[in-house]
């Protein structure tokens, strides 16, 4: 059935760069099978899941949506795609997303961009706006994603669904195309708090195939999604992630009535301030292309994918250089640029120094407000899903898209945004952000749960 609805509305969302139409179906036959011959299942046995392009899928092509990787088909399974096959999920295909997970809005895709199911004049949020899309157009009833600076939570809120950010470490980063290595992480998109929890829980736990992979038990995110009592519960309001310049009075109406409404749920608002959060957008696109112009020079036309000019006549380096001008887009080559500049001897302190120092701060102010409040609330995102081409051409414009996701990335915290109902201005989804300590998962998922 979800075969079907993408073969009928995927020309006009955008959804899939790649549908292994035939891989799934083998797949849900070899579980029905399994199922029939009484052999033990996994916990998602035969529930069908679209996959964003970064993870890497063995022998199923893999772009991160760049011409850069066209063609490429991997040797191996990234972890979560490793874990999703065990719990017996079904992989459909693979989601279009902003090229290497740079971007709001999926428009930085090299193939096409996806669109909001919504209104399809607007965009679904990028980076992996390719996932929300599916899962809001019902081509899938769960989808993966990857965050570095919003891009679960951006997408969820603008296509009306749950999403997570897990905490850092909490979702492993092997086989995932690295875009900003100390801020990747891996999670669920889905319709309903208790689906994401499932999905959440499916994937993540310690990798071993990952440095930074935490070795903790997995947050009981699951029974969290169950338990939507929220009675005593401190909810703290961040006083810089709101009602600011940029926010639009649909979004602030919103997610007002939704603060009330966990007060009338018996938890206790309080106004936290957090004074280094207004720095956190401009050091995370100073860390973010930082790491990108590192992570991306293993491009270099030898190893994967695309190769150009490689004729006999042309030298190594020649080669590298063509296939990195053809094969990166504009997006990328930006922050190829700005990284390998802040990251330059003479500027490194200026820059990167001073950005990493801007981290420190964020993670204490985080410290700072969770020992008087349990979790913190923000609107995920200052807008809601804005039109296809509006932002394109300004780079700082589409920046500000996660104006209030970023520092949950810069200090590790896990996250989710869960939809507050439509703006009255545009019909058009808005969510309300959880934010929470590393390995305080859960506490996101019983405020949402207490929102549904
Ligand atoms: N939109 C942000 C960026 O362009 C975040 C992307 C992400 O989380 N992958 O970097």
């Amino acid at each position: 059935a979800y075969l079907d609805r993408i073969t009928q509305v995927d020309d006009a969302v955008g959804a899939f760069l790649h549908v292994d139409a035939e891989g799934a179906l083998a797949q849900a036959r070899g579980v029905d099978e399994r199922r029939a011959s009484g052999t033990e299942l996994g916990p998602l046995a035969g529930v069908p899941v679209a996959h964003k392009d970064v993870f890497t899928t063995a022998g199923v092509p893999t772009t991160a949506g760049s011409r850069i990787l066209e063609g490429w088909r991997p040797p191996y399974d990234a972890t979560v795609t490793q874990r999703l096959r065990a719990a017996d999920m079904v992989l459909l295909g693979k989601t279009n997303m902003d090229e290497f997970a740079m971007g709001s809005s999926t428009e930085n895709s090299a193939f096409k961009p996806a669109h909001n199911p919504w209104n399809l004049d607007r965009v679904p949020g990028g980076s992996s706006g390719g996932s929300s899309a599916a899962v809001a157009a019902f081509e899938a009833p769960l989808a993966t994603g990857t965050d570095t600076g919003g891009s679960i939570r951006e997408p969820a809120a603008m296509c009306g669904l749950v999403g997570a950010k897990p905490t850092y470490g909490g979702s492993s980063r092997y086989g995932l195309i690295a875009f900003a290595s100390s801020l990747d992480t891996p999670g669920p998109f889905a319709r309903t708090v208790h689906d994401a929890a499932l999905l959440h829980e499916a994937f993540s736990g310690h990798d071993p195939r990952d440095a930074t992979s935490l070795d903790a038990p997995v947050p009981p995110v699951v029974a969290a999604s169950q338990q939507p009592d929220i009675a005593g519960m401190r909810v703290g309001l961040v006083r810089q992630l709101q009602n600011g310049s940029g926010y639009s009075s649909g979004v602030t109406q919103r997610f007002t009535e939704t603060v009330e409404l966990l007060e009338s749920l018996g938890a206790k608002v309080v106004e936290v301030s957090c004074p280094s959060f207004e720095a956190a957008l401009a050091a995370y696109y100073l860390i973010a292309p930082s790491e990108c112009s590192s992570n991306l020079a293993r491009f270099d036309a030898m190893r994967y994918g695309l190769r150009v000019g490689d004729d006999g006549t042309r030298s190594a380096e020649e080669v590298m250089s063509m296939t990195r001008a053809q094969g990166f887009g504009p997006e990328v080559k930006r922050r190829i640029m700005l990284g390998t500049y802040a990251l330059s001897s003479g500027y490194y302190d200026a820059y990167y120094g001073s950005a990493q120092q801007v981290r420190t701060l964020v993670r204490r102010d985080f410290d700072a407000a969770f020992e008087n409040v349990d979790v913190l609330v923000s609107p995920t995102v200052p807008t809601t899903a804005f039109p296809l081409g509006e932002r394109s051409e300004d780079p700082m414009a589409m920046y500000l898209a996660d104006l209030c996701t970023i520092p949950a990335n810069l200090a590790g915290n896990a996250a989710l945004s869960v939809p507050c109902g439509l703006s009255p201005e545009d019909n058009l989804p808005v969510g309300i952000q959880v934010m929470a300590p590393p390995l305080a998962d859960e506490r996101t998922y019983r405020v949402g749960a207490a929102l549904e």
